[in-house]
C-alpha cells in the first residue's frame, strides 16, 4: 500500500452514510489513513477548530448545516475558524457545474487559497491528483514524505519498460474570455507500487539523464491519439498539447516514428502541439531547429514551454519556430501583482502578441489572476482555477458535456 500521503490529515463532511463511507474508503485506499467523518456542517466546523486539517472533503446539500451555511459558520469564527492553516477544500457534488463555480468562489471568499469541485462519484485519479497537490502545499507532510526512499532507478526504467505503472492525464484550457474549452495538456504519471503517485517533476529529468525517456513521449502521444479519435467519433476536436525535451525529440527516427502513429489514427496533425520542455541548454541548437522546422512544415503545432524560467529562451524564441508561448506559473501567480513579475508578465503577453503567438497562462488559481490576464489579453489559461489533470475517461466525458454541437 502506498504510504506517500500517509502524513496528510483528511476529513470527510456528508451526511449520506453510503457515500460517507465510500469517499472515506477511497481517501484510505490511496494511502491517507488519518481520515476523519463529519455528517453534518455542524460537525464539521466544531472539529475544524479544534483539529489541524490537510484536506477537507466537502458534500454540498446537507440537511443539517449546508456547506454554504458551513462557510458562512467559519466567516464568523474569523481567524478561530481552523486550528491550523486553511487547508486545501475540496466541494463534492452531483449538481451542474455553475453551482460548484459560485461554491468555489465563497471558500475563496473564507481565505481558503486552494479550492476544488469535484463531481461525484470521486474518481481516484482527481482525487490522488489534489492530495499530491496538498502534499507540496504543506512543508511538514512534503518534508515527511520526501524523506521516505525515492524510487531507484532500476525501478524507473521497468516502468518505462513495461509502461505499466505510467500514467497519461489531461490538463484542460480554457479560453479566458469566454470561457470555452480551449485544449487540453498531456502530463505522464507514475504509480510506484509502494511510493504511491510520483509526479513526473521528480523522474522526468532522471530518465533524460539514463537517456530513456522517448517511451514516456510516445506514451503521450499514443494516448493524446486515443482522446481525439474518441472525440472526433462524437464530431468534437480539442488541440492537445505533449512535453518532449529537445534531447527527446532530436532523436534519430523519432520524429518518424512520431509522424507515423499520428498518421495511422487519421488524427489531424494541426490537433497536435509539442511543447518543448526546460532541456537546457540545448546542446545541438542545430539539430533542434531541423526538427521542430519539420514538425511545423508537417503542420503541427509547437510551443516553447515553462516561458520565463530559462536561460536561452529569447535567443530560442527568435531562432525557432514557434506557434505558442507557454507563461510559466511563477509569473502567472502574480500577474493580478505591481512586483517585477506582474510588469514581466505583461510584457510577455504583449511579445505573444506581437510575435502572432498563442499565450497560453499556467497554473492560473484565482479569480483576480483570470480578471489581470483577460485584461492583458493573454488568450487561454490552464490551472486549478477551472481544473486540475484528469484521467482520459474524466476528460473526455468532460469535453463532450461542453462541446457546442450544431443542432441535430
Ligand atoms: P509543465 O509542462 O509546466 O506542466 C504544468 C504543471 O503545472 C503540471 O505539473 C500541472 O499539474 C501543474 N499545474 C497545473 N495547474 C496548476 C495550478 O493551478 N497551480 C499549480 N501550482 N500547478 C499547476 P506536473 O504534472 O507535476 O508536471 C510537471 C512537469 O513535468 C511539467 O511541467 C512538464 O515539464 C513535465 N512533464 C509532465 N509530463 C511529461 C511528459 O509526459 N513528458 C515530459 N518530457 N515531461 C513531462
Ligand atoms: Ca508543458
Ligand atoms: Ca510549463
Amino acid at each position: 500500500m502506498p504510504d506517500r500521503y500517509a502524513p496528510l490529515r483528511v476529513l470527510v463532511v456528508e451526511d449520506h452514510a453510503f457515500q460517507r463511507i465510500a469517499a472515506e474508503e477511497l481517501v484510505r485506499q490511496l494511502g491517507a489513513y488519518r481520515v476523519r467523518c463529519a455528517a453534518s456542517g455542524r460537525e464539521a466546523s466544531a472539529i475544524l477548530a479544534t483539529e489541524p486539517f490537510d484536506v477537507v472533503l466537502c458534500d454540498i446539500e446537507m440537511p443539517d448545516g449546508n456547506g454554504p451555511e458551513l462557510i458562512a459558520d467559519l466567516h464568523q469564527r474569523h481567524e478561530r475558524a481552523f486550528a491550523g492553516v486553511p487547508p486545501v477544500w475540496v466541494w463534492m457534488t452531483a449538481l451542474a457545474d455553475d453551482i460548484l463555480d459560485s461554491h468555489r468562489d465563497l471558500a475563496r471568499e473564507l481565505g481558503i487559497r486552494h479550492v476544488y469541485a469535484l463531481r461525484k462519484p470521486l474518481a481516484a485519479d482527481t482525487l490522488e491528483d489534489i492530495l499530491e497537490d496538498a502534499l507540496t502545499r504543506n512543508p511538514s507532510a512534503e518534508a515527511m514524505a520526501a524523506s521516505r526512499v525515492m524510487a531507484g532507478d532500476d525501478d524507473l526504467l521497468a516502468a518505462v519498460r513495461t509502461g505499466d505503472a505510467l500514467s497519461i492525464v489531461f490538463q484542460p484550457q480554457f479560453d479566458i474570455a469566454t470561457g470555452r474549452l480551449a485544449g487540453a495538456e498531456a502530463l505522464c504519471r507514475w504509480r510506484h507500487p509502494t511510493l504511491g503517485l510520483i509526479r513526473p517533476d521528480l523522474f522526468i529529468a532522471r530518465l533524460e539523464a539514463l537517456d530513456a525517456a522517448e517511451p514516456v513521449f510516445l506514451l503521450g502521444v499514443q494516448r493524446c491519439l486515443d482522446v481525439q479519435q474518441r472525440l472526433a467519433a462524437h464530431g468534437v476536436a480539442v488541440p492537445l498539447g505533449i512535453n518532449g525535451s529537445a534531447q527527446t525529440l532530436c532523436r534519430h527516427g523519432l520524429l518518424e516514428t512520431f509522424d507515423a502513429m499520428v498518421a495511422a489514427s487519421g488524427v489531424p496533425r494541426e490537433r497536435l502541439t509539442i511543447e518543448l520542455t526546460e532541456g537546457f541548454p540545448v546542446n545541438d541548437p542545430l539539430a533542434l531547429s531541423v526538427t521542430l522546422n519539420r514538425l511545423r512544415l508537417l503542420g503541427y503545432g509547437v510551443a516553447i514551454d515553462d516561458f520565463g524560467v530559462g536561460i536561452a529562451t529569447l535567443k530560442l524564441l527568435a531562432d525557432l519556430p514557434f506557434t505558442q508561448i507557454k507563461l510559466d506559473r511563477s509569473f502567472v501567480g502574480n500577474v493580478d501583482g505591481h512586483g517585477q513579475r506582474a510588469v514581466i508578465c505583461r510584457n510577455v503577453i504583449g511579445l505573444a502578441r506581437d510575435l502572432g503567438l498563442e499565450c497560453v497562462a499556467e497554473g492560473v488559481e484565482t479569480e483576480a489572476q483570470r480578471a489581470a490576464l483577460l485584461a492583458l489579453g493573454c488568450g487561454i489559461g490552464q490551472g486549478y482555477l477551472w481544473s486540475p489533470p484528469l484521467a482520459a475517461d474524466a476528460f473526455v466525458n468532460d469535453a463532450l458535456a461542453r462541446a457546442v454541437r450544431p443542432p441535430a
